[in-house]
């Protein structure tokens, strides 16, 4: 078996000597357990906090560890009634070409479906994080503005094209001209702001009305811009702040955590939440890919993927993930 695992500690941003790569025997399976052989890995922001010994909503990967994960793949071996070799699976776990696991979160991808990297991503956990959280908490209605932060990728790219099913105005803010470019002419979206760029003064323009629904992916100088512009009754959906996993909470003089000044919260009546796809997102999975395949058959939904070949290079891509290199959702073809 090829297996990343946990070297060390990242301090500030992850490097590659914190990631080991090793072969090792190729595991069995206990009654009751499947072996999958993985043929993509997908690769997510959330895994830096999972590199750092912090108390969370989910443990740490302990030192000398496989790298978590999760796989598409194929059954090779199976000790559960139902699931026999030859089955294509999401649900493998860990950065490894080969990974025993329960049934559990183990979902059988249909004969027929789109290309299996999908089920990381559009179909994926992304796409069930974009989907469960509109409907859950920024619950856009038409005509609202919303505005969406790392457009491009796995979870913003989705969360912007629903929200125009929903009949709304979208505006993404992505890296640079080509991404922004892609989220427009692509995806479809109203217009894309590049936060390279002055945010106050593109917000002002694209969205002189203001916004009903934030879709925080980013939090850092992108947050400070977007919160002072909420509209009365706006809603804030916090997914993830991805600029500042690799920082320390940002402190004043005397060390107290400084955020935004919350005092619209009150005067707008914002609503402010955030949620992990995983509290009630699995046991919606039929639902939610069942719509999702009804609308991409209706071409009113698209994705891009951004496949890196070969396991070994997984820890370069996930340190270029933090950094913005990616264009689109980041998956790993395990060769
Ligand atoms: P993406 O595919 O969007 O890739 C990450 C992107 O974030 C980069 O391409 C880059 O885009 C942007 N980025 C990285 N660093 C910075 C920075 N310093 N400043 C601004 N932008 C930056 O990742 P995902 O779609 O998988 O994840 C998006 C967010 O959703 C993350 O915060 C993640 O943690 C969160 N998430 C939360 C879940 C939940 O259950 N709550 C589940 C899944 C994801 P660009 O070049 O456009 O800046």
């Amino acid at each position: 078996n090829l297996q990343i695992l946990l070297k060390r500690r990242p301090v500030g941003a992850p490097v590659p000597e914190d990631f080991e790569i090793v072969e090792t025997t190729t595991p069995e399976p206990a009654e009751g357990q499947v072996l999958v052989r993985a043929r993509f890995l997908s690769l997510d922001p959330y895994m830096r906090g999972r590199m750092a010994d912090v108390k969370s909503y989910a443990k740490p990967v302990a030192l000398g560890a496989v790298m978590e994960g999760q796989t598409a793949g194929e059954v090779v071996a199976s000790r559960h009634p139902d699931f026999k070799a030859g089955d294509i699976v999401l649900g493998g776990y860990g950065w490894q070409r080969f990974s025993v696991v329960g049934p559990e979160r183990l979902f059988k991808v249909p004969a027929g479906s789109l290309p299996l990297s999908t089920s990381l991503g559009v179909l994926g956990m992304p796409g069930l994080t974009a989907w469960t959280g509109l409907e859950d908490i920024g619950q856009p209605k038409v005509g609202e503005t919303v505005v969406v932060s790392a457009a491009s990728g796995a979870v913003g790219q989705v969360v912007g094209q629903i929200a125009k099913i929903r009949g709304c105005k979208v505006v993404g803010i992505a890296g640079g001209q080509k991404k922004c470019d892609f989220v427009v002419k692509e995806l479809g979206f109203d217009a894309c702001l590049d936060h390279h760029g002055d945010l106050d003064a593109q917000l002002d323009a694209a969205a002189p009305e203001g916004i009903d629904v934030y879709w925080e992916n980013v939090g850092g100088k992108v947050q400070a811009a977007v919160f002072p512009r909420f509209r009365d009754f706006g809603r804030m959906v916090m997914c993830g702040m991805i600029a500042q996993y690799n920082e320390a909470p940002g402190a004043d003089a005397a060390g107290a955590p400084v955020g935004p000044n919350l005092g619209p919260v009150v005067r707008k009546r914002l609503r402010i939440q955030g949620f992990i796809v995983s509290d009630s997102g699995w046991s919606r999975y039929g639902t939610f890919r069942a719509e999702m395949e009804g609308w991409i058959a209706a071409g009113r939904l698209r994705w891009r993927e951004d496949v890196v070949d070969g396991l070994r290079n997984a820890p370069g891509a996930f340190i270029g993930l933090l950094k913005g290199d990616n264009f689109g959702k980041l998956v790993v073809r395990v060769d």
